[in-house]
Formats: structure tokens, C-alpha cells, sequence
């Protein structure tokens, strides 16, 4: 009988093999499609932008890829730093040393909330409370990243949990984009409620810096979405840096990068005059189909893009009573980007 357990378990074995091969192989294809896609995408924007994902696992706890396998993994997808956040743990951190393009981090997992803590100076083990964690991770002058604030793996949270966020105050990196779980594309449910709960929280006046990241599990899964960094820097600090800023967005496909009177989005936060000039430069090789400007957690303006692969569009938007200007940008094939939006002051609040 045990004997006859075994053969059924190297058989299940074999299966899964076989299955992560086939997605792998899969994957691979689409991999090397985006990243010629981006290579093109990035010439026609005529800047340099950084892609970085900040969230996976490895064998170290719950992945199924080596760290070398990841940064394999890396390399293949054009991304150009990806954070290694093991749940509660930093024993990855010696084999990252070895590939200077990982991120060292911890996914600091309690029993209803995970955050990441990035570059830590020692373990973090979780308190399974989110004010605690969020607390433990600044006490290290670090900033931290509420993971899948809305649910994980497609099933969204209870209300109590998610009130738990909205509790918070900022700043902190919160994600509106998480791939876990999710095959050939990182989009589920709690992904759009994720970006409901951003919405409200830019509403309240609490500085959020949006992320999206794979959250891989499996090597085929990094880069599914990433964050876009305008900078020409290539130190991985220096790129954590600038997103830390608040100037980039978060992307399966397209670009987008956009300026207010001349600033970058991200803090400290603008206070607006009557009118604001608004320029949005967008890419897409593969084409892009519609734009569309958020104020407030509503459409405040959007148009067509006719197909074309780069669109300039220059508007001019009211201001001083709205809190927060942010673009979305669809591609033609559904693709979409988020920029991290302009804060204003308003005269309220002074
Ligand atoms: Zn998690
Ligand atoms: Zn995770």
C-alpha cells in the first residue's frame, strides 16, 4: 500500500512538472513579446524609464524558483530590478547579494495583513496587527508597502480588514496591482477594488504611493505587472529612490508620463492655481486606445487614441477643489496604465 502511495505521489509529482514546464514554456513567449513590445515602447518615448517589480517569493518560503531562477526569470522579462521578499524571513538576503539587480526585502505576513519591508536592516516578525507591522517597519526609516490591501488571490476581504488601511496614516506604498495566483495576466476583482480603496484614500489626503507587482510565486510570473520609474539611474537604490518619489505608474503594457505646470506627480503635495496645465505623454507600440483623466476618484475628462502608438495630450484642468488629479491609459488589446497622481493642498486645508 505504501509503496502503491508513493507511485501515486511521484506520479502527482511528475504532473506538476510537467504542468510548470508547460506554463513556463507558455509564458516564455509572451514574456519575449512584451519585452520587444517595451524595448519599442521605451524608444518612442524618448526617455529612460525603469521598470521594477517589487514583490516575489522563492524557495526560501513559499515560491518554487531559486533566486538564480528568478533573476533568470528577470532578465528574460527586460525588468530591471526585482524585489526577493520572502515571508518572514531574510535568509535569501546572502544568494541575492550575488545578482546585483534583486532588491532584498520581506514580505512581513500576519494573520489578516502582509507588508513589505524593502532594504531592511534586520527581521521583522510580524505582530498580526497592520498599525504594528506598518509601525516595526518605519522603526527601521523605511516605508512600507501595504501588499493586496483588498484580497489576495481574487477573494476580496472582509470590511473589518480592509478598514484597517483606511486607518493608516501616510506615507506608505500601497498596492493597486498584485498577480498572485493569477496565470498569463495579473488582473482580478481585488485589483479593481484595491484601486476603489486608493481613490478614497487620495480623497481623504493621505499620501499613497501606488505599486503594482507580481507577486510571483513561480519564476514564468515576474514582471506580470511592474512599476514604470522615469530616471535615468541604474543602481537598484537609486531606482527604489525614485519611485519612492511618487513620480512613476503602474503598468501591464503601456507608458505614461505626465507633468502639472511643469512638476512630476508625488509629494510634497501642489497647491493649484484656478487653472492647471496638464501634459500627458503616452506609449504603446502595440498600440493605445483610450486615455482618461480621474479627479477625485471620477472621469474628469478622456479621449480616444485613434490606434496611435505616442499621443501628446495637452489640457487645461480646473483646480482648487479637487484633491487629486491621476491618468489612466488603455491599450489596444486592454492593456492599462496608472499614473500616481498629483496631491493638492487645498485652500481648506490650511
Ligand atoms: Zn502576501
Ligand atoms: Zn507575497
Amino acid at each position: 500500500m505504501s509503496e502503491q502511495m508513493t507511485r501515486l505521489e511521484q506520479g502527482l509529482l511528475h504532473l506538476r512538472r510537467f504542468t510548470d514546464a508547460t506554463y513556463a514554456y507558455l509564458m516564455g513567449r509572451q514574456v519575449d513579446e512584451l519585452r520587444e513590445r517595451w524595448r519599442r515602447t521605451q524608444e518612442l518615448m524618448g526617455e529612460s524609464i525603469r521598470r521594477v517589480d517589487l514583490h516575489s517569493h522563492t524557495t526560501y518560503s513559499d515560491g518554487t524558483a531559486s533566486v538564480a531562477e528568478m533573476d533568470e526569470w528577470r532578465q528574460r522579462t527586460g525588468i530591471d530590478v526585482l524585489g526577493i521578499t520572502d515571508h518572514n524571513t531574510l535568509v535569501q538576503a546572502d544568494d541575492c547579494r550575488r545578482y546585483p539587480q534583486l532588491l532584498v526585502g520581506e514580505e512581513v505576513t500576519g494573520e489578516h495583513h502582509h507588508v513589505l519591508i524593502h532594504f531592511p536592516e534586520s527581521l521583522i516578525m510580524p505582530v498580526h496587527q497592520l498599525a504594528g507591522e506598518v509601525e516595526n517597519i518605519r522603526r527601521q526609516q523605511r516605508i512600507p508597502l501595504i501588499a493586496h490591501p483588498t484580497g489576495w488571490m481574487g477573494r476580496v476581504y472582509e470590511a473589518t480588514r480592509i478598514d484597517a488601511v483606511r486607518m493608516l496614516s501616510g506615507p506608505f506604498l500601497m498596492e493597486i496591482a498584485n498577480g498572485a495566483g493569477n496565470w498569463y495576466d495579473y488582473r482580478d476583482s481585488t485589483d479593481e477594488s484595491a484601486r476603489g480603496l486608493w481613490d478614497e484614500l487620495l480623497l481623504a489626503g493621505i499620501p499613497v504611493i501606488a505599486t503594482g507587482n507580481s507577486d510571483a510565486h513561480r519564476g514564468a510570473n515576474v514582471g506580470l505587472v511592474w512599476n514604470g520609474v522615469p530616471t535615468a539611474a541604474e543602481d537598484p537604490g537609486a531606482i527604489y529612490q525614485a519611485l519612492l518619489s511618487g513620480c512613476g505608474f503602474v503598468s501591464n503594457g503601456p507608458a505614461v508620463v505626465v507633468s502639472a505646470d511643469g512638476m512630476a506627480p508625488g509629494s510634497p503635495a501642489i497647491v493649484p492655481q484656478r487653472q492647471l496645465a496638464l501634459h500627458i505623454r503616452t506609449a504603446d507600440s502595440a498600440g493605445l486606445a483610450r486615455w482618461r483623466v480621474v479627479g477625485d476618484g471620477s472621469t474628469v475628462q478622456e479621449g480616444d487614441c485613434g490606434g496611435k502608438t505616442l499621443l501628446d495630450v495637452n489640457l487645461d484642468l480646473p483646480a482648487g477643489h479637487v484633491r487629486s488629479y491621476r491618468v489612466e491609459i488603455v491599450s489596444s488589446d486592454g492593456r492599462q496604465a496608472f499614473s500616481n497622481p498629483f496631491r493638492f493642498s487645498l485652500q481648506s486645508d490650511v
